[in-house]
């Protein structure tokens, strides 16, 4: 039993109850399962026709589950929110989440970025054995069931095959996750039907995303889908303080993609939303300085190219020689200077965040301010959220389904303690 239930009298503080779970991602499954555990008749009930769809895409490539952070680093991921989603990581962390993936009888280790991921490196295995647990347990879980909103007299309402269904309950908890890859469940639209219960939501916006960046076709034709690696991006946090981070991005068809772009794109998106656009700068040459760079191209070409002149003194071949060219011009790549000062600092013109629809995860949401401290609607007592439809973001690194796992426990605690409350 958690803490939040084993501090409750009584044996089962969930006995009686009946606790509606909408949303089937892994906010929901993990808060379903605290609050069976606590004795509580659950229901989940899930739009599409099987439980936590992206929870498994995530697992392609690799399920990065949680991370070796300590504490207060882990808990500054969240930004602004590192406050709020660091009091909901004492009741659930990255330790936690291991002991739980364990429990499935799926280990875990810790890779050399500090990142977390299942021995298997799966996510299928994982949800697999969670399903079958939580139906063994007595979880009802319910497919084809899209939440419409609140009949007059409170029930919610779902759109089903056989038509509109009205289920009543002694609590509900909404985790209906944020708006990217829409195809896989949750589009965000519940934006709306909180608005209009008069709850205060902030809009979804694209978080762990790439950015547009106006590339010339022949660029494009060329170097689409090509990786760049290693660099290292420069850029001005949002306290003007100057920032850099070594990693690998892709550049796209639009413009610029991959995770070392995914770990700024907080700071980026929001210095577009203010400015019309930002600069990312990126040294195509980490492992030289400028002196030496300079050195270099200014050897005598003779009669090589200019990209083999590049290649050959500097190591800057294929996309990393096509960007200095896309961004300085033919006429400035015979400047060794001009070359070697844009190779260790090439600024790059974002123009606009990549739509939500493509990115990893969202921001924005449904404020923090909105919920108290059991995370439930002040607009509408008996009804909790949880998960990633809740205002913070976080960057990849297994930092944003720990933030779901701990505020899915959260809000069952808050349940269980409402329960106890109201008797
Ligand atoms: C490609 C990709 C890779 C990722 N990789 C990682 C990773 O490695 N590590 C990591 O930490 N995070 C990763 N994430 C992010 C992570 O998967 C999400 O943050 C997490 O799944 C959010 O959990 P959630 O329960 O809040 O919402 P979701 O998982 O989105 O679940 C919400 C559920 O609610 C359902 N729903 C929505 N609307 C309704 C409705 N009206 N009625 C009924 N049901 C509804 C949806 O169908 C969905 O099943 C990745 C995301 C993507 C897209």
């Amino acid at each position: 039993m958690d803490e939040d239930a084993a501090s409750i009298p009584g044996p089962s503080p969930g006995a009686g109850r009946r606790v509606a779970v909408v949303g089937g991602g892994p906010a929901g499954l993990f808060a379903a399962e605290t609050l069976r555990a606590a004795g509580c008749a659950v229901d989940v009930y899930e739009a599409k026709g099987s439980v936590g769809r992206k929870f498994l895409v995530a697992g392609k490539g690799g399920l990065n589950l949680t991370h070796s952070d300590p504490p207060e680093l882990f808990a500054s991921r969240y930004r602004e929110r590192a406050g709020e989603v660091g009091r909901w990581l004492s009741g659930f962390d990255a330790d936690g989440l291991r002991e739980w993936a364990a429990g499935l009888g799926v280990p875990t280790f810790v890779g050399s970025s500090g990142r977390v991921f299942p021995e298997d490196l799966k996510a299928a295995p994982l949800l697999r054995g969670w399903v079958r647990r939580l139906r063994a347990e007595g979880v009802g879980i319910h497919v084809h069931h899209r939440w419409t909103g609140w009949s007059d007299a409170g029930a919610l309402r779902f759109a089903t095959p056989d038509g509109e269904v009205e289920v009543a309950a002694d609590a509900t908890l909404l985790a209906l996750g944020g708006g990217s890859w829409p195809q896989l469940g949750s589009d965000g639209a519940w934006q709306d039907l909180l608005r209009e219960a008069g709850i205060d939501v902030a809009p979804l916006q694209p978080a762990n995303c790439g950015f547009d960046v106006d590339w010339s076709p022949h660029f494009v034709a060329r170097h689409a889908g090509t990786p760049l690696k290693p660099v290292v991006a420069h850029w001005r946090a949002s306290d003007g303080s100057g920032r850099s981070l070594q990693g690998e991005c892709v550049v796209s068809e639009h413009g610029i993609e991959g995770s070392l772009v995914y770990a700024i794109s907080a700071v980026l998106r929001e210095r577009i939303a203010r400015d019309g656009h930002a600069v990312l700068e990126l040294d195509l040459a980490p492992g030289r300085d400028l002196a030496r760079l300079r050195g270099e191209l200014a050897r005598p070409r003779g009669k090589r190219s200019v990209t083999e002149h590049l290649r050959r003194q500097a190591g800057l071949d294929g996309v990393k020689a096509g960007l200095l060219r896309e961004v300085l011009g033919a006429g400035a790549m015979h400047d060794p200077d001009a070359v070697a000062a844009a190779a260790k600092r090439l600024p790059l013109r974002l123009r606009a965040p990549r739509p939500l629809a493509e990115a990893i995860s969202s921001a924005g949401g449904l404020r923090l301010e909105a919920l108290d401290e059991g995370l439930m609607l002040r607009a509408r007592p008996g009804t909790f959220a949880a998960g990633e439809m809740l205002d913070w973001e976080a960057p990849t690194g297994g930092y944003l389904l720990t933030a779901c796992f701990a505020s899915g426990k959260l809000a069952a605690g808050g349940i269980l303690r409402r329960f106890a409350q109201h008797g």
